[in-house]
């Protein structure tokens, strides 16, 4: 009700999706931070990682493979990228419904601001 991310999900809000299968879609940031900067997003509304139950332990695992499949297919996994989960207000989060940030295409700074 009301989530971006739903709204994305269920098509009524257009998103360049990259991947999509019965668990997950990924599709581009629309504010991107770096050259690649993917969203992988479980079709299940779970708001953030905290809400991650036991048996969502083989929908996560498939948000790592599919991003590291997207990362190979961009060219950007030898070279090196990074896989972001925000967490609540001060981690940065914005949307309430969990996304695996695929970032890369250029030097990643440590630590992150
Ligand atoms: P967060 O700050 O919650 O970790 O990340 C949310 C991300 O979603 C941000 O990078 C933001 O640019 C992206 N975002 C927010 N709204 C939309 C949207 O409507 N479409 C797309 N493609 N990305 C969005
Ligand atoms: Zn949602």
């Amino acid at each position: 009700m009301g989530c971006i991310f739903c709204n994305i999900t269920e098509k009524k809000i257009p998103a360049k999706i990259i991947y999509e299968d019965d668990l997950v879609i990924a599709f581009e940031d629309v504010n991107p931070q770096a050259p690649v900067h993917t969203l992988v997003i479980p079709k299940k509304h779970i708001s953030t990682n905290l809400e991650l139950k036991k048996e969502d332990n083989g929908l996560l695992g498939h948000m790592f493979q599919v991003a590291n499949r997207i990362a190979k297919d961009k060219g950007i996994a030898e070279r090196g990228f990074r896989l972001v989960m925000n967490c609540n207000p001060e981690s940065g989060q914005t949307v309430f419904h969990i996304h695996l940030h695929i970032l890369g295409g250029r030097h990643m700074h440590w630590p992150p601001g």
